[in-house]
């Protein structure tokens, strides 16, 4: 972690601000904390392989016990997750590799984590909708000059579509040590990753965000209240408004895969007590992403959009950037590789490639089958296009087969 990151953390529970205990064991880089031990008035955290530990779960606590005892591996160790032995040798190894790929270290790590539909989240239906939001509510409220912080945000693919409009680059929160520690290497390279538990008050200092967001998390949130109320406060007292952000979180009166603990349109309404927000329907905004913009946030959706739909997307801001219609970002330059979808088998066919829309699953297929409606079922390209890839540019034919998600802008070594 950056030593300037300091400034903005504080302890969940007493609120007093946090600071590397020099008594105690530490190792420091530079402007960075590498291992060591953070005080507040109240209790200890441990900083393990750069990553602040701001909560006091049993693995944290064991965690901040090898700090102390100047044993930082065996910390990592406990926070992955992993048994002494075999297992976490073995991933220690691919861990240390530098060729080794997000999906080498998502293997390694074993069959319970992750799931096995992250090599397919770029091109995913509720992705797609998200990062329109997320960049475009972003764009407007952050101009360059504010930080982001992504709650709850699992191993960073949002957080990714903040790099370049955050600016210090976005925080990114979340209970599990082994995503934010994957995301920070792979999905979203510069990402400040803190361990944060979010039924916990949140460990942040007041306006210390322009935008703060939670994206396919916020139904998995027991304390629904005090985590809005939260929210809220990361972004107050700014002399310009910034925003909270809440994407796909599921509707109470819709049935949905993995559906947590959803609440009415009208109940997430209800939550935010200082501004009062707007909920879309996602049908609206995902119509929107593949008709090719713009995403019209000026909408007002009404009960009989938002009752019937799977999932809404919640904005509370006074910003008056926001609710408008934001033409959708052109094609840019890879933040990583511009890469064939990993939806798509590739059949040689002379110096034609015939592409294919193949799903993992019919669990897949289940919950992501929208796809459909922007992914092509079979495309024939030249074999020199693809020739080209991976490419830093999509251009020419690359450009087209980018605009229609055949091709992706991938982080480097992702598979
Ligand atoms: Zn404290």
């Amino acid at each position: 972690m950056r030593i300037d990151t300091l400034s903005i953390l504080r302890c969940p529970y007493c609120g007093g601000r946090l600071s590397l205990v020099d008594s105690l064991f530490h190792r420091a880089s530079g402007d960075a904390i590498l291992d060591g031990i953070l005080g507040c008035h109240c209790c200890i955290f441990p900083v393990v392989d750069g990553i602040p530990v701001l909560h006091l779960q049993p693995a944290a606590t064991t965690a901040r016990e090898h700090v102390q005892a100047g044993r930082p591996d065996l910390a990592r160790r406990v926070m992955f997750g992993l048994a002494d032995g075999p297992q976490s040798e073995a991933f220690e190894a691919v861990a240390a590799a530098p060729a080794s790929t997000y999906r080498d270290i998502v293997d390694a790590l074993g069959p319970t984590f992750e799931g096995g539909y992250f090599l397919y989240r770029f091109s995913d239906p509720t992705y797609i909708v998200a990062q329109a939001v997320v960049r475009a509510t972003a764009a407007a409220v952050l101009g360059g000059t504010r930080r982001a912080i992504d709650l709850c945000g699992g191993s960073g693919h949002v957080t990714r579509s903040l790099l370049g409009l955050s600016s210090p680059p976005p925080v990114l929160a979340d209970l599990y040590f082994a995503k934010v520690w994957l995301a920070r290497r792979f999905t979203a390279p510069g990402c400040e990753p803190v361990c944060v538990d979010g039924n916990a008050p949140l460990p942040f200092a007041r306006g210390a965000f322009g935008l703060a967001m939670c994206t396919d998390a916020f139904m998995f949130i027991w304390t629904k209240r005090q985590f809005v109320g939260e929210m809220a406060r990361l972004i107050e007292g700014q002399a310009v408004p910034g925003a909270v952000l809440i994407g796909h979180a599921h509707n109470e009166r819709v049935w949905s895969p993995s559906h947590g603990n959803p609440l009415t349109p009208e109940a997430y309404a209800d939550l935010f007590e200082t501004v009062e927000p707007r909920v879309f329907a996602e049908a609206g905004l995902f119509a929107d992403v593949i008709g090719g913009g713009p995403l019209d946030l000026s909408r007002r959706d009404g009960p009989d959009l938002l009752d019937r739909d799977p999932a809404l997307t919640i904005i509370a801001t006074r910003h008056p950037g926001v609710f408008t219609p934001h033409a959708l970002p052109p094609l840019a330059p890879a933040i990583g590789e511009f890469r064939v979808n990993p939806l798509y088998t590739i059949e040689e066919a002379g110096d034609r490639v015939r592409l294919r829309l193949r799903f993992p699953s019919d669990d897949y297929e289940q919950e992501y089958g929208a796809c459909r409606r922007y992914l092509p079922d079979e495309v024939t390209v030249d074999r020199a296009v693809l020739d080209a890839l991976p490419a830093a540019r999509a251009e020419g034919p690359l450009a087209d087969l980018a605009r229609r998600r055949i091709v992706l802008d991938l982080p480097t070594r992702y598979y």
